[in-house]
């Protein structure tokens, strides 16, 4: 199965070997979902958008800093994210692309 990220301008897949992981809206916890959706703003999914249309949908983990997630005892990074976790890094390697897939989606700038 293939991943997509819901981020407007990430063009991430899952692919293997790759290091991101994928996770969840949280779709359990309504106020926080909607403090996801503010965040990566996009234009078909906003305030008004039901839960269940995203329990599907999944953020890869670029969009996360480092204090985002769950440590181990080792202090490595682990996958799982803090409840308090809010998708903030909007910024991607290949930001040409990004650029021309952004305006094409929306009117919003960045
Ligand atoms: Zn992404």
């Amino acid at each position: 199965m293939v991943n997509y990220c819901l981020v407007p301008g990430c063009s991430i897949r899952t692919r293997e070997g790759q290091v991101v992981s994928f996770h969840h809206l949280p779709a359990r916890d309504v106020e926080r979902c909607k403090q996801w959706l503010r965040a990566i703003n996009h234009p078909m999914f906003g305030k008004d958008t039901e839960m269940k249309q995203l329990k599907n949908h999944r953020i890869c983990s670029l969009h996360f800093k480092q204090e985002d997630f769950e440590l181990n005892v080792l202090g490595m990074r682990k996958t799982a994210l803090k409840d308090t976790a809010i998708p903030s890094i909007f910024t991607f390697p290949d930001v040409g692309k990004l650029w021309r897939y952004s305006s094409r989606l929306s009117k919003h700038t960045i």
